[in-house]
């Protein structure tokens, strides 16, 4: 796919905001726990070497990503610090997470068992560094009781070629109000911990919601991710403990400008029609770039004005009603603040039925993204 740097729609991304929230939520954590800043998915979305780049700004020792290629992206920009897979790994890949020097997720015997068969068989001067992932409710990877888990240690302190650096779990509540599921699963990874023979290097549970919102007193780390790009991972249920700084703004700008007569229809599928002489813009985005149909309906910013999205989006283009006219090349915000007025990630996740992650991660790879401090 390639960038659309000849468009004038682009992703501006505020690095000093995501070294502010890195910096904001160290500043609450015990002394000696770690943060490492999670920029799976692209930095979902916010680019992972420059978002990683202002994490370290921030204080952030290490990286999580989810599967391997994000962690060999991050080496190959020159990051030493430690990185952590949150996944399983096809095992004919792990010499390549060996020579990155790259920890790697276990979850499952099975798959302990055939990572130790072909090390064996293409040994590489270093071990393999491996967290162990507990499941303590999320029913995704991990070991499921206690004794797997020993049984996992027992298995990498005789192997050779394994190295046990971390355990942890995730959990799948973390952003309600009710705390009675996240206790379970606490409690759960304690009973997990009690059976072990020692503690690893990293012991970690908390995601941006158990570090926001839980007394979180296990770990050595924590892995912060959404509310690293200044986002609420609640939505709307939580109240932040301190204001979370958004990094993302997306921009645009007028290409075209009209006076419709009365009773013109919009789009495809004519499914607007001026109801009087009407000032019609259309912007460069579209459902191409993660900008979606359902936001039809939905409101971009133009001189502080909202001004709605009519007709249907297409594929490169969306049409938008104005108040007045407004000069070609005119600033749009679809996302982020326009004079007075804001439209945040939160308001466009909501009118796509969605969560702003899922809002972060679709915006498209055609966007170009500027950083600014
Ligand atoms: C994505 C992920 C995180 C970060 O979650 P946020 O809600 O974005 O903070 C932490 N741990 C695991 C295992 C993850 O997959």
């Amino acid at each position: 796919m390639v960038v659309a740097w000849h468009r004038p729609t682009k992703i501006i991304i505020h690095t000093k905001a995501i070294t502010n929230n890195v910096k904001n939520e160290l500043a609450r954590l015990p002394e000696g726990k770690e943060l490492f800043a999670v920029v799976k998915a692209n930095g979902y979305g916010h680019g992972a070497v420059q978002t990683a780049q202002a994490a370290v700004a921030g204080g952030a020792t290490g990286f999580c990503v989810s599967n391997l290629d994000e962690g060999v992206e991050l080496r190959e920009a020159g990051f030493n610090q430690p990185i952590l897979v949150l996944n399983m790994i096809p095992v004919d890949a792990l010499t390549l997470a060996i020579v990155h020097d790259l920890s790697i997720t276990a979850g499952n015997k099975e798959w302990l068992e055939n990572a130790a068969n072909y090390l064996n068989k293409h040994k590489l001067k270093h071990a393999l560094s491996l967290h162990l992932k507990v499941d303590t409710g999320m029913g995704r990877i991990g070991f499921l009781t206690p004794k797997e888990v020993v049984d996992a240690v027992t298995f990498i302190q005789e192997s050779a070629v394994l190295e046990w650096e971390g355990i942890y779990t995730h959990f799948s509540t973390a952003d309600q109000a009710d705390e009675t599921y996240w206790k379970q699963q606490q409690q759960r990874f304690l009973n997990t911990l009690e059976q072990l023979p020692f503690l690893p290097k990293y012991v970690h549970v908390s995601n941006s919601a158990t570090a926001l919102w839980h007394d979180e007193k296990i770990g050595n780390m924590i892995r912060f991710g959404v509310a690293m790009y200044g986002l609420n991972p609640s939505g709307h249920a939580l109240t932040e403990p301190y204001p979370l700084q958004p990094a993302l703004e997306l921009v645009s700008e007028l290409i075209q400008v009209k006076r419709l007569p009365e009773g013109e229809g919009i789009g495809y599928g004519e499914t607007y029609i001026t109801e009087k002489p009407e000032w019609i813009g259309t912007i460069p985005i579209g459902y191409a770039d993660g900008w979606l149909r359902n936001l039809q309906g939905f409101s971009v910013l133009v001189e502080g004005f909202l001004c709605e999205i009519v007709g249907r989006v297409c594929m490169d283009q969306i049409m938008i009603r104005l108040p007045h006219e407004v000069p070609l090349g005119t600033k749009v915000t679809l996302i982020g603040k326009n004079q007075e007025k804001e439209i945040t990630m939160q308001e466009v996740a909501d009118q796509m039925s969605t969560i702003h992650y899922e809002v972060a991660c679709i915006l498209g790879t055609r966007i170009p993204r500027e950083y600014q401090d």
